[in-house]
Formats: structure tokens, C-alpha cells, sequence
């Protein structure tokens, strides 16, 4: 540990050590009592700590200052394959062979369905997911029709992730009743160019500043387990807090046959739940959000990540890879003390 890295609130920590306890500990209380997130250096720092006073901390946070109502939201593959883009990533890539269904924009009613399905399930929010760099202008204005009619008929609280738009079109989709835009930062912006050559993290950045000001909330995470360090997931964190994120999805990297990533080893649950940690004493107030690749996690696992910092989750299905159990996920969401 580089001791330049510490701003100890209790004074000194010795060098080349893993933090003691006691500093954990009053970062916890401070961040807790004022809702105020870390400082990077002392992300940094945490970096090092032993797992229970980091969990146990974390897990203080949690109550203190994020949601004690859980955040459940469900997703649409709403057109999917033949992406010109090539996130390494991603099973949707043209860019390589990763045999997965490839369609268009899905029907209206196949919408409204989904929709209606995830509401008899009691999911707060409905987010339709589109592969591609950004929908073209016949696209929008089908899927600007579609998404009217999903509101009328569902009455879901509605989310997009339709790529690089412009203001104009969010401006669109924002009149039809979407109220929130996802773009995930997907990596720290020291390593985002290592996973994807196509297009920057800036324009990401653009495309959420562009829905922000079209009136929309904003919804923007990563992938963990792609080869990165803990220092550029912590990265990561402070990019989104710089943006004044609040909605957080946290996917784990299920590495998938055909793409670059196929063969990169699982991150293992304990890396996990020390992410989750830091990221909730860097966002103290955010919805930490279970997305991608949490389905493999041991039901140990998932009841620790709720105590210590998730408060939200994608229920069911992902886009490319099968899902939890949405009764079984409800219960340990209920037996973690949240309301549902
Ligand atoms: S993550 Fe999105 S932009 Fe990147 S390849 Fe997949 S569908 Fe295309």
C-alpha cells in the first residue's frame, strides 16, 4: 500500500499493510452519518482491507443511506444481433460468432406482453434493450409508437437502452413516456479503449448528458471481471459519481463463447462482494444494481451483496443469457429486510 494513498481520519497507517480495521470502521461512520462518498485515495486504501470490517461497513452505509425499498426492473432484447460495433464483451458483436437469435425491433405487441407480464410479477420498472450503435430515424419513430403504447395499456414506469442518440431522439422517446435512459460506462475510462475500439467513452458520456437534458433520469453501470484491476473499477465508480448517477447496474462478466473475453477466467465471489463494498462507500445513496451474471452466485453470496450494498436488481432473463428465478429472487430480496 503507497501511504501517499491514505487520508486516515484517525491518524497514522502504517505502511505496506493492509489498513487496520479502526480506519475502516471510521470511514464507514463518517460516510454513513453524512451520506458523503469516499475520497479516491481512500477508495484506494480500502482496497486493502480485510473482507468482514469492509462488508460490515458497507453493509452500515446500506441502511443509513440507500433505499430501503428495492428497486426491481425487468428487460427486453428489443432488437437483437448484426451490431457494427465490436465490444469485446458482447455476444451481440457482428464482430464475431457468438450463434445468437439476431431480429429486428420486436413487435408492439410482443412489447406490451412483456411488459404486462413483468407487472404480474410486481417489477417497478420495464426497460427496452436495442443492439446497434444507435436506431436509425425509421426505428425511432416505431419504437416511439410502440413505447405509447406499452404506457397506455401497462401503465409500467418505462427505461431505453437504445445506444448513441442524439438529443432530439431522446427528446422523442422522453414525449412518448420513457422516463429513464440506460448507457452503461462499461469500464474505467483508463481501460474502456482496451474492450471497445468503435466508439469512445465520451460519446457514452454525451448520449447520458443528452438524456439528462431531454428530461430523463439516468441509469449507467459497468462490467466487473473483464481482466481489470480493483483501481480501475474503483475508477469506474468515480466516473459515475462525477456524472451523478443514481442508478447503478453492476453486471458480472459471463464470458461467452466466440467473443475475446470466451476464456477469461469467472471473478470470484469474494472479488465480487469487495466490489460491491467499495462501490457502496464510493455511492453511498446510489440503487447498486444486480444485472448481468449474478444468476451463477451462491445463495450466500447474493444475501451477503443485498446486506453490504445491492438495493436493486434486473429480474429474470438478460439479453443473451438466462436469468434467476424471479419468486426465488423476491423472497431473499424479502429475507434481506428490503421492501418490495
Ligand atoms: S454492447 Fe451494445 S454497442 Fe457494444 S457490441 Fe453489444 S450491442 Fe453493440
Amino acid at each position: 500500500m503507497n501511504r501517499s494513498l491514505l487520508e486516515n481520519p484517525s491518524g497514522t497507517v502504517p505502511s505496506g499493510q493492509p489498513v487496520p480495521d479502526s480506519y475502516v470502521r471510521q470511514l464507514a461512520e463518517r460516510v454513513s452519518a453524512t451520506c458523503e462518498g469516499v475520497s479516491e485515495a481512500e477508495a484506494a486504501a480500502l482496497s486493502s482491507a480485510s473482507d468482514e470490517p469492509l462488508y460490515d461497513g458497507a453493509a452500515m452505509i446500506t441502511r443509513s443511506c440507500a433505499s430501503r425499498k428495492f428497486d426491481t426492473c425487468s428487460i427486453i432484447n428489443g432488437k437483437s444481433g448484426r451490431c457494427p460495433e465490436d465490444c469485446k464483451w458482447c455476444a451481440q458483436s457482428a464482430h464475431y460468432h457468438s450463434h445468437i437469435a439476431e431480429y429486428p425491433l420486436v413487435s408492439t405487441a410482443r412489447l406490451v406482453e412483456a411488459a404486462a407480464l413483468s407487472r404480474s410479477h410486481g417489477i417497478g420498472r420495464f426497460s427496452i434493450v436495442t443492439s446497434g450503435r444507435r436506431l436509425k430515424p425509421d426505428e425511432v419513430s416505431a419504437l416511439c409508437s410502440s413505447v405509447r403504447e406499452v404506457a397506455a395499456k401497462t401503465g409500467m414506469k418505462l427505461c431505453l437502452s437504445a445506444g448513441l442518440l442524439d438529443e432530439e431522439d431522446l427528446k422523442a422517446f422522453r414525449e412518448a413516456g420513457i422516463s429513464r435512459y440506460h448507457c452503461n460506462l462499461e469500464a474505467s475510462p483508463s481501460c474502456f479503449g482496451d474492450y471497445c475500439t468503435t466508439h469512445t467513452q465520451s460519446e457514452k458520456v454525451s448520449t447520458l448528458e443528452a438524456a439528462r437534458n431531454a428530461g430523463m433520469e439516468i441509469c449507467s453501470g459497468g462490467i466487473i471481471g473483464m481482466g481489470e484491476t480493483i483501481i480501475q473499477r474503483i475508477g469506474l465508480a468515480f466516473a459515475l459519481r462525477s456524472l451523478g448517477v443514481k442508478s447503478v447496474p453492476v453486471n458480472i462478466l459471463s464470458p461467452i463463447p466466440g467473443t475475446p473475453l470466451e476464456n477469461v477466467p469467472l471473478l470470484p465471489e469474494k472479488e465480487i462482494l469487495r466490489t460491491i463494498a467499495i462501490f457502496r462507500f464510493i455511492l453511498p445513496d446510489a440503487a447498486l444494481r444486480f444485472a448481468g451474471g449474478r444468476a451463477r452466485l451462491s445463495d450466500k453470496t447474493t444475501l451477503e451483496a443485498y446486506r453490504i450494498g445491492i438495493n436493486a436488481s434486473i429480474m429474470g432473463d438478460m439479453l443473451t443469457t438466462a436469468g434467476a428465478d424471479i419468486g426465488k429472487d423476491m423472497a431473499r430480496i424479502h429475507s434481506a429486510g428490503y421492501i418490495l
